[in-house]
């Protein structure tokens, strides 16, 4: 079994998880170039038909007997547990915590060669219900503050399987990254942050990527890395599970045809997609729940590395004219 520690660096502030009784060995690490799949001749633990691999799923969508969207945890979890954040100082500067929570697996589709952007408008819809769904189970869970959604694509965004899946990490803390976005509605003032943009950039009009009743896709000003965009609902809501359904499956459609569009234009490149929604059992309404694109085309090198001062090489507003040129 893993143990996933929690440890403090004191210089940022920021928790970090230790895998405390896993051995990687470096020959784990594999080069760069490799294939997403480790060993092509291992069946794909996700595809149907090899249920078996994987620990009992929590929730399958679909079916009975044909699942369309299963959930399940993930085998080496970064959190496990009930138990409520205790830390521990063992020294000036070694702060430790247990790492508990959760830590599951979404299986996007039973088709292995798929990806989000492959979807069909059901399939997205149900995938968007499964990750509100597991995020309600996780607010019930009395020592989970915060849950991350993720997806990655491609090795070089850190997808270790093929088989289009997503992650979803239940926290017993509020991560520095969305402390960050906290505090930037706070500094905002009275006005939605995210409401506020979503005005400005369909009045600007040539960052905008995707819009319909629901949902408005951009090209934000402030993009930090090429291609980057942010999925918004038009409808204002700090936590991803009040949404209305409508919204959400609206939400995984433009998601959808933003990452059909991105293919087009730059080819199947690797990509991270970040859900952020408010803490659960946050009642402060300055928040606005949304997703990031991030594909992955240039590096972080030392300099971003060093600063957090990113350099983006494709501006936002040429990204989304290449983008719309593609529909
Ligand atoms: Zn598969
Ligand atoms: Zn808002
Ligand atoms: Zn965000």
């Amino acid at each position: 079994m893993v143990v996933s520690q929690l440890r403090l660096n004191p210089l940022t502030g920021r928790w970090v998880t230790v895998a405390v009784e896993r051995s990687v060995r470096p020959a784990d690490f594999a080069p760069r170039a490799a294939a997403v799949e480790a060993g092509p001749s291992r069946p794909c633990p996700f595809c149907p038909g090899n249920e078996e691999a994987t620990p009992p799923a929590a929730e399958a969508y679909g079916p009975e007997g044909n699942w369309l969207v299963r959930v399940v945890p993930n085998l080496y979890p970064a959190f496990s547990g009930d138990d409520a954040l205790t830390v521990e100082h063992l020294g000036p500067v070694f702060t430790q915590a247990r790492a508990s929570g959760a830590h599951e697996v979404f299986v996007l589709s039973p088709d292995h060669d798929g990806s989000w952007g492959d979807l069909d408008d059901r399939q997205a819809g149900l995938v968007m219900a499964a990750v509100r769904d597991r995020l309600e189970e996780h607010a019930r869970h009395p020592h989970i503050r915060y849950s991350q959604a993720i997806v990655n694509h491609g090795r070089e965004a850190g997808a270790s399987l093929s088989h289009p899946h997503g992650q979803l990490l239940g926290m017993p803390f509020v991560p520095g990254e969305l402390a960050e976005e906290l505090a930037g509605f706070t500094r905002f003032g009275e006005a939605c942050l995210l409401c506020t943009t979503v005005e400005a950039e369909l009045a600007a009009d040539h960052r905008v990527v995707h819009e319909d009743e629901r949902v408005v896709a951009i090209a934000p000003f402030w993009s930090g890395s090429p291609f980057e965009l942010l999925v918004v609902p038009r409808e204002h809501d700090p936590h991803l599970t009040h949404a209305d359904p409508r919204d959400l499956a609206a939400v995984g459609r433009a998601l959808r045809d933003v990452l059909v569009s991105l293919r087009r234009t730059v080819g199947d490149v690797a990509y991270n997609v970040v859900f952020h929604t408010a803490p659960h059992h946050t009642r402060d309404a300055a928040y606005h729940w949304h997703i990031h694109l991030v594909p992955r085309i240039t590096s972080v090198a030392a300099f971003e590395q060093g600063t957090g001062v990113l350099i983006n090489i494709v501006a936002p507003e040429l990204a989304a004219q290449q983008l719309a040129a593609t529909d």
